[in-house]
């Protein structure tokens, strides 16, 4: 993926996702400078071109993009730690994975010492940075992300979320869950499946179906969220919560794991208790919304 900007970057670390970070600059044209604690990790970047910055002062420049992929932030502060009087002018964007209030701290330490700031969040595995593949959310100052998201691109599809420094690390917790939700469920009916001797393979294109169709509810659903009116146009919670026991009776009776469905039929059964029976399914969000009670 060529960009029209061979503008200069820099990446700070280069563990199994840095140097994927680095191989597409380099791909894509840019000057990269690189650090590693460990240099040696720099040996191929090097032999592709990237220039090897002996310690991370001489790495940071007021003219490259800098970007940060290490462990967790508080190898962040340790590194950078060290060279605060460099940070001053320097345009950084870490990519390293936190929680929301990591990054809107780790934005107001870097901006308090003169540095620009963008968190981002990567929702890839290294063999797909450089490709379409690879999405990376961005959030920060949105003129800082439109300066540079022609040198971003070269990563792979790049998205701006918004001024809030925490909202790339909120999507990919959102992502996540969205993620092992799936599966869980997935794995839930495949367990039930097997106890009647049906393979894994067999179920899964059925799965996959009923994952695509209850996808396309999402869009409708959530305009009944932003409105705060659950009208059961399909079905009411409590139609739902049948089916719910009718699943717990389903797994116990199979022998296997029936903790999942029981969650589900708990926070129904809250929402029902709490006079929601009589609504549609996306009402539920008001027992997400809130801790769980004791
Ligand atoms: P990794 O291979 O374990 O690399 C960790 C990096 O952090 C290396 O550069 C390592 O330096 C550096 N580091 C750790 N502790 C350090 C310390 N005390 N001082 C200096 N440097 C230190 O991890 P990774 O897979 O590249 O992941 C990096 C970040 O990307 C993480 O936040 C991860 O969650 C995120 N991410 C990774 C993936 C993935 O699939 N790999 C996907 C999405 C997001 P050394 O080389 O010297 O050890």
């Amino acid at each position: 993926m060529k960009t029209k900007t061979p503008a200069p970057v820099t990446v700070i670390g280069l563990g199994l996702m840095g140097r994927a970070l680095a191989a597409a600059f380099l791909e894509a044209g840019h000057p990269t400078t690189v650090w590693n604690r460990t240099p040696a990790k720099a040996g191929q970047l090097v032999r592709d071109g990237a220039q090897l910055a002996p310690s991370i002062g001489e790495a940071l420049k007021a003219d490259a993009l800098t970007v940060l992929c290490v462990t967790d932030y508080p190898v962040l502060y340790e590194l950078l730690g060290e060279y605060e009087a460099e940070l001053d002018g320097v345009m950084l964007v870490n990519l390293t994975s936190g929680s929301s209030d990591q990054a809107r701290e780790a934005a107001r330490w870097a901006e308090e010492r003169g540095a620009r700031y963008l968190d981002g969040a990567i929702m890839a595995i290294p063999p797909a940075i450089g490709t379409a593949d690879a999405v990376i959310l961005h959030s920060g100052p949105q003129g800082d992300f439109a300066a540079y998201e022609p040198v971003l691109g070269a990563l792979g599809t790049v998205t701006y979320l918004g001024a809030d420094h925490g909202l790339a690390s909120l999507y990919d917790a959102a992502g996540l869950t969205m993620m092992w939700s799936v599966l869980n469920a997935w794995l839930q009916g495949t367990a039930l499946l097997r106890s009647a001797g049906v393979d894994a393979v067999t179920y899964a294109p059925f799965a996959q179906q009923i994952a695509v169709g209850v996808a396309a509810w999402l869009p409708g659903y959530a305009e009944q969220i932003d409105k705060g009116a659950f009208p059961a146009d399909v079905s009411a919670l409590e139609t739902d919560a049948r089916a719910m026991e009718h699943l717990i009776e389903e797994s116990e009776a199979a022998g296997v794991n029936a903790e999942l469905p029981r969650l589900l039929k708990e926070m129904a059964d809250r929402a029902i208790a709490a006079g929601h029976g009589g609504e549609q399914y996306p009402v539920l969000i008001e027992e997400f919304g809130k801790p769980r009670k004791a």
